[in-house]
């Protein structure tokens, strides 16, 4: 999709309850059919709203435009787009996808349904309904839906805050392999405020998100040992965690990493490999890294000072939203 069409689809969605003046209907009480182009529901053969012909949808592959299942552009399957369609970061282009396929109780179409609801995008805002389609979507055990739920409890949004039933949702999605829900009923035994307090547990439970893959969580096992919580302190195991973690991709453990090395701290000072981690941490996106590599190549730690790149990077960490950043680049530029 051209850039032009996509904002004018972002300025649409703003305007669109009002452009219908019809009020977008649940997928439960849609009577006859959606249509597929702007996803407003129609009885007789042309959608009431743009027009459509009944059943018209559009091949998200090859642009085409067609009426029967299979494209007669590319080939693809009109479901398979419909898919696709439906995960559009453009909501309004979503829209039509995510209601058609939610009226077939696809889990991700009930989630993507749920935030239009609760974030009023297309139709009116509706937190219970928003809330009713978290639930049904839930309600097959589906795991990303039992972590929103978790979220939202954990988080008090939609509902009053109850971290017992987040627990739950937390352990349901836990069940069902969802490495983050591991983490999060970690936290809980960490913190012991909900449930009594017990670091062995704890451990376990980021171990298992760990080995399945969340990177994060090597992040709270290092913590555990850097902080001796439940354990004497063990520098050297929490160090090897932090490079797991990194080696998982935890931008959060590279920039950590980039800082022990710069400051000595835990590990024998070496500003080169602190510099090598910061620049790890900066290409992940981490602004405190850029903004880190920026007074590094200013005053010269683990490189020639630089002020050329410490400008460069002051800049990034500025647009990656370090206002201190913007702060030391004003001052270098004086
Ligand atoms: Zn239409
Ligand atoms: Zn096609």
């Amino acid at each position: 999709m051209s850039r032009t069409l996509s904002f004018l689809l972002t300025a649409l969605l703003i305007l669109f309850p009002v452009i219908t003046g019809a009020e977008a209907v649940p997928p439960e009480s849609v009577s006859g059919w959606i249509c597929l182009v702007c996803g407003s529901s129609g009885e007789a053969d042309l959608c009431p709203v743009c027009s459509s012909v009944r059943g018209k949808w559009f091949c998200q592959e090859c642009h085409t435009d067609n009426m029967t299942e299979i494209c007669r552009g590319c080939g693809q399957a009109r479901d398979a787009s419909l898919r696709i369609q439906s995960t559009d970061t453009n909501r309004l282009n979503a829209w039509p996808a995510v209601l058609y396929l939610a009226m077939s109780n696809d889990p991700d179409a009930l989630l993507a349904l749920a935030e239009y609801y609760e974030n009023g995008l297309v139709v009116q805002r509706d937190r219970t309904y928003a809330l009713a389609l978290y639930e049904k979507a839930a309600s097959t055990r589906y795991g990303p839906a039992l972590m929103k739920l978790g979220n939202i409890y954990d988080e008090g949004v939609l509902v009053p805050r109850d971290y017992f039933r987040s627990m739950e949702y937390y352990q349901l999605a836990a069940d069902q392999g969802i490495p983050e829900a591991w983490w999060y009923l970690g936290t809980y035994y960490e913190e012991g405020s909900t449930v009594n307090r017990n670091y062995e547990t704890a451990r376990q439970y980021y171990r298992k998100a760990a080995e399945l893959g969340d990177a994060d969580s090597w992040m709270s096992l290092a913590s555990l040992s850097a902080g001796g919580k439940g354990m004497e302190r063990d520098f050297t195991q929490a160090l090897e965690y932090y490079e797991k973690a990194a080696e998982a991709g935890s931008h959060l453990a590279m920039d950590y990493l980039g800082y022990l090395y710069m400051a000595g701290e835990m590990v024998e000072k070496n500003e080169a490999k602190g510099l090598a981690y910061y620049h790890r941490a900066a290409d992940a996106g981490n602004a405190r890294a850029m903004f880190a590599l920026g007074v590094a190549y200013q005053y010269g730690q683990g490189t020639e000072a630089n002020l050329t790149e410490a400008a460069r990077w002051y800049e990034k960490a500025a647009l990656a939203g370090r206002a201190d950043a913007a702060l030391a680049l004003h001052a270098l530029n004086q």
